[in-house]
This record gives C-alpha cells, sequence and structure tokens, in this order.
C-alpha cells in the first residue's frame, strides 16, 4: 500500500496532497468510528446445544467470567411458575410436555429482561433462539446494532439422557449439579448458596426424550443458520466441564474478561 502512494507522490504531487487530505479528512475518522462503534456495540452470545449438552452450567461458569449478562429463558419461565405468574401459569403445561412455550410468551418475557440495565454491555443467551423464527426476530430487534456469536455445544445424542436424568438443579441459584459426574459437597444442597437442590419436572425420561425431538427438528437447524452468517463456533461438549469451559472462553475473547479460574465446574 505504501509502494502506491510514493508511486502517486513521483507522479503527481497535487494529486498526492489531495489524496493525502481526504485520507485525513474522510477515511481517517470515518476507521475511527467505525472501530469504536465496534467497540461499542452490545455482544450478544448464544449458547446453542441439546438439553443436556452443559449450556446451564457453561453459562454459569461464564457469567463469573464475563461482563455480560446471563438470561435463561427456561430459568425464566421456572421462575414465573414458582411466582404464580399468569405467564408461569401458560407456559407450565407446555413445560411438563417438553414442548416449546409459544413465542408470544417467550418474546414479551425476554425483551422485558434484556432492556434491564445489566444487560447494557450484552448478554449471553441460554434457551433462546429454540426456532429459526426466534432467531429471526431477534436479529430484527437487534437491527444490526449488536455483535451475534453463537456457541454450538455439540455431544452425542446417546450421552444425553443419563445426563439429563442424574441432573440436579438449585432452587435458588440454579446452578445444576450431576450426580455423579459433578455431585454437590453436600448431598441435596447447593455449594454456591444455601439452596436446595431439586430434580426438574421435565427432567425425567420420557419428557426428555420428547425434547431431544424437539431440539433435532426446531432447534438444530439454527446451526445452519448461525454458520451461515458466520457467527458459528462450535465446541465439543462431551469433554470434561473444565475442558468445554476452555474452549469457549478461547472462542469468546476478547468478549470474556478473565476475572476468575477456571477450576470450580459443576
Ligand atoms: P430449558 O431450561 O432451556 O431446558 O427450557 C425448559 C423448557 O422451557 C423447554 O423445554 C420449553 O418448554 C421452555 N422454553 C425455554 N426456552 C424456550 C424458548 N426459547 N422457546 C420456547 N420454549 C422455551
Amino acid at each position: 500500500m505504501g509502494e502506491y502512494f510514493q508511486t502517486i507522490r513521483l507522479i503527481s504531487p497535487p494529486f498526492y496532497g489531495r489524496l493525502r487530505g481526504v485520507m485525513i479528512k474522510i477515511l481517517l475518522p470515518l476507521i475511527l468510528f467505525m472501530a469504536n462503534l465496534q467497540a461499542t456495540q452490545t455482544q450478544v452470545v448464544i449458547l446453542l446445544g441439546p438439553p443436556g449438552a452443559g449450556k446451564g452450567s457453561a453459562a454459569t461458569l461464564l457469567k463469573d467470567k464475563m461482563e455480560l449478562a446471563h438470561i435463561s429463558t427456561g430459568d425464566l419461565l421456572r421462575q414465573n411458575i414458582k411466582n404464580g405468574t399468569q405467564l408461569g401459569e401458560k407456559a407450565k403445561s407446555y413445560m411438563d410436555a417438553g414442548d416449546l412455550v409459544p413465542d408470544e410468551l417467550i418474546f414479551s418475557m425476554l425483551f422485558e429482561r434484556v432492556d434491564a440495565p445489566d444487560c447494557e454491555k450484552g448478554y449471553l443467551l441460554d434457551g433462546f433462539p429454540r426456532t429459526i423464527e426466534q432467531a429471526e426476530t431477534l436479529q430484527k430487534r437487534l437491527a444490526g446494532r449488536a455483535q451475534v456469536k453463537a456457541v454450538s455445544l455439540e455431544v452425542p445424542d446417546s450421552a444425553l439422557v443419563e445426563r439429563i436424568t442424574k441432573r440436579q438443579v438449585c432452587r435458588d441459584c440454579q446452578t445444576p449439579y450431576h450426580l455423579t459426574f459433578s455431585p454437590p459437597k453436600t448431598k441435596g444442597k447447593c455449594d454456591r448458596c444455601p439452596g436446595e437442590l431439586y430434580q426438574r419436572s421435565d427432567d425425567t425420561e420420557t419428557v426428555v426424550k420428547s425434547r431431544l425431538k424437539i431440539y433435532h427438528e426446531k432447534t438444530a437447524p439454527l446451526i445452519d443458520y448461525y454458520r451461515e452468517q458466520k457467527a458459528l463456533q462450535t465446541v465439543d461438549a462431551s469433554l470434561p466441564p473444565n475442558e468445554v469451559l476452555s474452549q469457549i472462553t478461547a472462542l469468546l475473547t476478547p468478549v470474556v474478561k478473565d476475572k476468575v479460574g477456571a477450576g470450580d465446574v459443576h
């Protein structure tokens, strides 16, 4: 590039002078503006993967390491059920059957949450989008104002049923545990808070099979959707949780602010 400018300078000094002026007055501020825009854009990280792939575990650890808020649509729905809201009442039967909750309930709940001040810099979505339609609605809402990265956690189906049926979750902070691979220090009690552990009503073998079927039909196409947008990264989530976390962290750098070590994995 420098050689071209030198050649222009030799051939036509007045033209070189004008070109230099244009560069300084227009292009340089434009480049600085674009760089600044990139730096201040909201970061949206989407964790994709079948039920049991470890999205919740990864998000629980990542939220400690990141400047991004963690938003799980499943947790928001369960919170609504626990609080006895109208939304919770409407969503419960779908969730108990392992079906997707209708979009109109999901969108109002999610978009209200992402308007909260802690989402200003960005957020990590766990459990949303679940369909191409949800992804398109999100894209329209973001309208190019956010930098979106999707991370697909890949685990063979054969490992998932065992992972889910042995899962327990904290009633208060939603930290997930696995009774064999990452049990709590005290049976039935959360390591992170005084909360009690319980098994989700949709974590039974029959419901899990129906959730997996829905995942393959409706959610898995999102992998190609984000790949086509050049926004997809994949992670081998059948590895031990520490390794999965390191892979995700490496992919998300520099989004990740490395505040703590990757030691306390569940
Ligand atoms: P999860 O905690 O992500 O496994 O979600 C638990 C259940 O909540 C799912 O099986 C669905 O019934 C419902 N759900 C969570 N997120 C969504 C979503 N984005 N769209 C529709 N239903 C959802």
